[in-house]
């Protein structure tokens, strides 16, 4: 895979219907399962109607990576996807602390950390929300000046974000506030 062949998730957030397909893909995908507590992507609705997939941003400089004590995460080369690896993680939460979006959490029945990975560069998640005409996943290459942590925002940032787009700045504020 070359860095031309390197895809970002871009989330047109407004357009989210909230059907979940993508948590179902990726827990199929990584857990062979139905099972979306174990998803890497996980949709939150903090407001009435206003969705929110979260999954990983592929910050430039990995705060998360760094942050770790016992080298349990690391860059993979060729996506640029963090990997986790499992028996290296201690679930201390340094990763979850250091993640400007508060991306990476706890697998369900593990006591590790679960990240998006991309799939091995074919995400899933990506492909299940395009079956379904939303188009709010969408893979875009990997773009060297752009800075991909300024978009990483905690679930609860971005539902005010969104919320203004989609409900107006007063019915957000009074849903919201
Ligand atoms: S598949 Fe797409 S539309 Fe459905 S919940 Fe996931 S992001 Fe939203
Ligand atoms: S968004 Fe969070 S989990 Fe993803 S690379 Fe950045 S710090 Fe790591």
């Amino acid at each position: 895979m070359s860095r031309n062949d390197q895809v970002w998730i871009k989330r047109n957030y407004e357009n989210c219907s909230g059907c979940r397909r993508c948590e179902i893909a990726c827990a199929l995908y990584h857990e062979g399962k139905i099972w979306p507590e174990a998803s890497r992507i996980r949709v939150f609705m903090l407001v009435p109607g206003v969705e929110i997939p979260h999954l990983c941003f592929q910050c430039d400089d990995y705060p998360c990576v760094e942050a770790c004590p016992t080298e349990a995460l690391s860059v993979n080369s060729q996506t640029r996807a963090v990997n986790v690896d499992a028996s290296k993680c201690t679930a201390c939460g340094l990763c979850i602390k250091a993640c400007p979006g508060n991306v990476p959490h706890l697998h369900p029945e593990g006591n590790y950390i679960v990240i998006c990975d991309l799939c091995d560069g074919k995400p899933k998640c990506v492909k299940a929300c395009q079956e379904g005409r939303w188009n709010t996943l969408m893979p875009v290459p990997r773009e060297k000046e752009v800075s991909y942590k300024t978009l990483a925002k905690t679930p609860k940032e971005l539902t005010h974000e969104v919320a203004k787009q989609i409900l107006g700045e007063e019915t957000a504020k009074e849903v919201i506030d």
